[in-house]
């Protein structure tokens, strides 16, 4: 839906001595992972009529969306915290 957030989570294969230290809690991590963060937005009538799809076509954008690393359970807690804009 439109403004619906959508994440990923994937792991980097590395630890905190390649990436760092946690981006939410602060701690080593002994994998460290990635998440990534887009969102569903609603393409301008013009640019669909460009492209050829239907009015209304939902496309991701990565406009003001964050990536974070760290633990996979404060990546998923993070996620949580990120609301939909129509909510
Ligand atoms: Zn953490």
């Amino acid at each position: 839906m439109n403004g619906d957030f959508v994440h990923t989570i994937k792991t980097t294969g590395e630890s905190s001595h390649g990436y760092g230290n946690c981006d939410i809690c602060g701690k080593h991590c002994t994998e460290v992972f990635v998440l990534d963060e887009a969102r569903y937005y609603q393409l301008p009538d013009i640019i669909a009529m460009e492209r050829n799809v239907p009015i209304g076509t939902l496309a991701l954008t990565y406009a003001n969306c964050e990536s974070k690393f760290g633990h996979k359970n404060c990546l998923e807690n993070y996620a949580k915290t990120r609301k939909n804009r129509y909510e």
